[in-house]
């Protein structure tokens, strides 16, 4: 059984650049957008089940799933929607699963941007939320993409307390990346042991 640390936050918080950093240190990723884009890869039952579904005026030219097509397709029919989410809920745990339980590294990290509001935080043996200022969020959201609509992706997403409530570590990215850099090493120190206590 591998050692799964959770690894979360808002939107800007600074997971994927978190994550990277503990990838630089050789910790395997197993992220749950990443997953989400695998099991509808060309080839897989879960692509083959939507364009059963919808049709092929959701594949491109290519093979690939047309996702903007497929958003606009569920967009304003909840049943259809609820009809998607059924199918890849199931494909996308599944295959995290795979992944969680494949990784060589002494621990994992489990990057889900939804972890606490998913309940999947129940299946981590540590949880680290990345924290930063809503301010700062919105900042960085916007640095890293002028269009992106950062009110609406944080107005549903679970308020900073409550996301706060359920960590084990919190990693305060208020400071720059040399200070963020620094935190990352000292949990990595004590997720090592942790997870070396693990398997004794
Ligand atoms: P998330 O994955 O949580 O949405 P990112 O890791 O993509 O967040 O960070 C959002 C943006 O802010 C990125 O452009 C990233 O490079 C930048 N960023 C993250 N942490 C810091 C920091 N400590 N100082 C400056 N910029 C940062």
């Amino acid at each position: 059984m591998s050692f799964v640390v959770g690894l979360t936050g808002g939107i800007g918080s600074g997971k994927s650049t978190v994550a990277d950093l503990f990838a630089e240190l050789g910790i395997t990723l197993v992220d749950a957008d990443i997953v989400a884009r695998q099991v509808v890869e060309p080839g897989t039952p879960g692509l083959e089940a939507i364009v059963e579904h919808f049709g092929t005026r959701v594949l491109q030219a290519d093979g690939h799933l047309d996702r903007a097509a497929l958003r606009q397709l569920v967009f304003s029919n909840e049943s259809e929607r609820l009809w998607l989410n059924a199918l890849l809920h199931p494909l996308i745990r599944e295959e995290m699963a795979h992944q969680l339980g494949a990784a060589q590294s002494p621990y994992v990290l489990w990057v889900v941007p939804l972890l606490i509001e998913n309940g999947l935080y129940q299946d981590c043996d540590q949880v680290l939320v990345v924290d930063a200022s809503p301010e700062l969020q919105r900042q960085r959201v916007l640095a890293r993409d002028k269009t992106a609509d950062a009110e609406a992706i944080m107005a549903r997403q679970l308020e900073r307390n409550e996301r706060l409530k359920h960590a084990t570590q919190v990693l305060d990215n208020s400071g720059d990346l040399v200070q963020l850099k620094a935190q990352v090493q000292l949990l990595h120190r004590q997720y090592l042991s942790m997870a070396q206590q693990k398997r004794l």
